[in-house]
């Protein structure tokens, strides 16, 4: 049997899996990412939660391949550098190299949104599928592209920011400087916005009463659970934020006809609720409607693990 190790870097915490050949997460640790501090120091806890990890598993270093990274932020995976991650604050940092003295093993780093859809397509949701895209609805959306069991991310590797996508002209104002882009609509914010927007025109809704009267309480299930007890603002809420989701996915799926679009994050966890009217209406806009080989519409299955299974798999895309 052969192991690797996945380190997913985030905002809270360093997560080190160490995963077996056949996908499975056999040993674990975590430590906190403390931010801000200097990023030597988060390369070497990074290094010593890796080492529990392998601890954990009852394994030593002998018995691991390589050593995968998924971090936020622009990478090169070539140089195994971390370009620029604004909400670690991190600046140029030799990542990889680093990583790779301290534990004596080859390393390869990967954005953490890219990671996550090559975790997906290859134990997830899409499993063992080649052309797979992965959306992840969180505070923004992530977004990754695999291309023949590969992860497509541009010449420069800035690529596949599905999230970015403008879908309304002068739509609402996105992060990135854009306005109208799929994430304003799609993310987790985007639907905490158009709660907000049905709230303030129904002034009786539920969802005044599931946040308390309190519009800072909304959160992304309110508006479903307003629904699902029968209240209208409620629902034509979920069917606005589904209808504008679908709208982008279809384009989506226009440009690559993916054999699955796996979506995840927090709001995927609605299931059907939110899978069956986007499959609906993506199914009228498909351009391959027609075609017997239609894409496949599901929920990521990998939640968290997604990035540590698609990062300790790096090493096979060299
Ligand atoms: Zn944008």
């Amino acid at each position: 049997m052969k192991y690797y190790i996945g380190i997913d870097l985030g905002g809270t915490n360093i997560a080190v899996g160490v995963v077996d050949e056949n996908y499975n997460i056999v040993g674990r640790a975590k430590l906190k990412t403390n931010i801000p501090r200097p990023a030597e120091e988060v390369c070497a806890d990074m290094a010593k939660a890796s080492r529990m990890a392998v601890e954990d598993a009852g394994l030593t270093m002998d018995d691991i391949e390589w050593v995968g990274v998924d971090t936020p932020g622009t990478v090169d995976t070539e140089t195994g550098m971390l370009i620029y991650a604004n909400n670690l604050f991190f600046h140029n940092v030799p990542m990889g190299p680093y990583l790779s003295e301290a534990l004596g093993k080859p390393v390869f780093i990967e954005n953490d949104a890219n990671a996550a859809a090559y975790g997906e397509a290859l134990a997830g949701g899409a499993k063992g599928k080649q052309d797979v895209i992965v959306i992840t609805l969180g505070t923004g959306v992530g977004g990754g592209v695999i291309i023949d069991g590969k992860i497509y991310a541009g010449f420069n590797h800035g690529g596949a920011e599905l999230g970015h996508m403008a879908i309304v002209k002068g739509g609402r104002q996105c992060t990135c400087g854009r306005k109208g882009c799929f994430e304003t609509y799609s993310s987790a914010t985007g639907l905490i916005n158009t709660t907000k927007k049905y709230m303030e025109k129904y002034k009786d809704s539920l969802m005044w009463k599931l946040c308390g009267g309190d519009l800072d309480k909304v959160s992304g299930r309110t508006a479903f659970q307003a629904m699902k007890q029968g209240d209208k603002a409620g629902k034509e809420c979920v069917d606005e934020y589904i209808e504008y989701m679908a709208y982008g996915l279809a384009s989506i799926v226009n440009i690559f006809q993916p054999e699955v679009v796996c979506i995840g994050g927090g709001i995927s966890k609605e299931g059907e609720t939110l899978l069956a009217p986007l499959r609906e209406l993506i199914a009228k806009e498909d351009y391959c409607r027609t075609s017997k080989k239609r894409v496949s519409i599901v929920a990521a299955t990998l939640g968290n693990d997604a990035g540590i299974i698609g990062a300790a798999f790096l090493g096979r895309l060299q």
